[in-house]
């Protein structure tokens, strides 16, 4: 690459690819190299690149309004602001641009919420170990990992670390100064690893026995990446507050923090806002995203090609010694290898298949939604013969 001057913050590294198309689960390069996508931009495009309802949607709000500001009633955002409450455990949403601040936003409605009851002891949150819920100051706070936060102490107090999957230690955590518990279904960043599902049940006892809330970070494993709508339909929970992004707009910068009336009991007039949240293009593209993934069959075939990607998966896993463990749930899986997870990612994308690295040396694969068998198999290939060549 040629050596550049850029204006660019430093915080990303060295970017060397660049793409200037989109079609499907495709990507093509500057230097017209096309790349199978089974990284969504980080699990962002649930449909694809450039899928032509989504263009029809923003190309149709785009000619009528772009923003008017949440001071005026939007139509379009209250129906779609239904249709997810529909189809959810929720009865009142609120829109963001991203997930960082739906994880503020359930933030504030857990304080708000122990506030109005005079909970005043109640201030702590539980999160987990290996939990990634953004860059914000909440966020980082929230996760207490010093990989993401170290040179911006101090912290906002009030969050407690536990470690992930184990209830005894959480156990010994909670008490009458707890507020809720975070979680992520299936942690992401930390390393493609699902909660088990016995374990969810028994977080939401704990918190229905000591008055807390529970707070589901979905914006990774959430909007159809697992197989349902969100993962918690999974389990036999259901959750007071969830956060949403990525996925719900499929590329669209949009984000919303969903609960129940009774958890946002505390959020009144002027206690919250957002210039951009809720947009009417970001609100035209997420309607349409969810009129997709509602249609018939369509979360259906999201888990029968998961397990078709599952089980081509744990093949190789069987026959290259390079692969520690195949982990994760629905299009959110994971390669635990034993060299170094980023170089073999590169070589991935040397061959033609795009992947993210997560931590745990994790190779973490989120194509498309709508990925079909044979871009399955396309991608299987991929990984086979990177694998045959790093042997020989
Ligand atoms: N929560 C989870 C589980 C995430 O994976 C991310 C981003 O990767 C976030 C929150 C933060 O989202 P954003 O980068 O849109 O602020």
């Amino acid at each position: 690459m040629q050596n550049i001057q850029s204006y660019i913050m430093p915080t990303y590294g060295e970017r060397e690819i660049e793409f200037i198309e989109g079609k499907g689960v495709y990507l093509y390069s500057v230097d017209k190299k096309k790349y199978l996508d089974f990284g969504s931009g980080i699990a962002v495009n649930s449909l694809g690149h450039c899928h032509p309802k989504l263009i029809e949607a923003l190309n149709s709000q785009s000619k009528k309004l772009w923003h008017s500001s949440n001071l005026y009633l939007n139509k379009n955002q209250e129906e779609y602001a239904k249709i997810l409450c529909q189809n959810s455990f929720a009865e009142k949403v609120f829109f963001t641009n991203s997930g960082a601040e739906s994880i503020e936003c359930g933030i504030k409605v857990i304080r708000s919420y122990h506030h109005y009851h005079k909970n005043i002891h109640k201030k702590n949150i539980i999160t987990f170990e290996g939990a990634f819920h953004g860059r914000t100051f909440a966020a980082l706070s929230a996760q207490l990992n010093i990989k993401y936060s170290e040179q911006f102490e101090p912290l906002l107090s009030g969050f407690i670390q536990a470690p992930f999957n184990d209830l005894e230690s959480l156990k010994k955590i909670v008490n009458e100064s707890s507020a809720a518990v975070l979680i992520e279904p299936i942690q992401g960043e930390g390393g493609i690893r699902p909660a088990n599902l016995n374990f969810l049940e028994n977080v939401k006892k704990m918190c229905e026995e000591f008055k807390i809330l529970l707070f589901l970070d979905e914006v990774q494993c959430g909007f159809g990446r697992s197989g349902k709508l969100f993962a918690y339909e999974w389990s036999n929970i259901e959750p007071d507050i969830i956060a949403v992004a990525k996925g719900i707009g499929s590329g669209f910068p949009l984000g919303a923090c969903l609960t129940t009336d009774a958890a946002c009991i505390g959020m009144t007039k002027g206690s919250h806002g957002s210039t951009f949240g809720g947009n009417p293009l970001a609100v035209s593209v997420g309607k349409a995203v969810i009129d997709e993934i509602l249609k018939k069959n369509f979360l259906d075939e999201v888990d029968k090609v998961s397990r078709y990607l599952w089980k081509k998966l744990k093949i190789l896993e069987n026959d290259f010694d390079e692969i520690v463990e195949i982990r994760g749930a629905g299009l959110l899986l994971g390669i635990k290898t034993k060299n170094n997870n980023i170089e073999i990612c590169n070589l991935f994308s040397k061959n033609g298949l795009l992947c993210v690295p997560a931590s745990d040396n994790v190779i973490r694969l989120a194509p498309p939604l709508i990925i079909t068998r044979n871009e399955v198999d396309e991608a299987i290939s991929i990984i086979e013969i990177t694998l045959r060549e790093l042997n020989d």
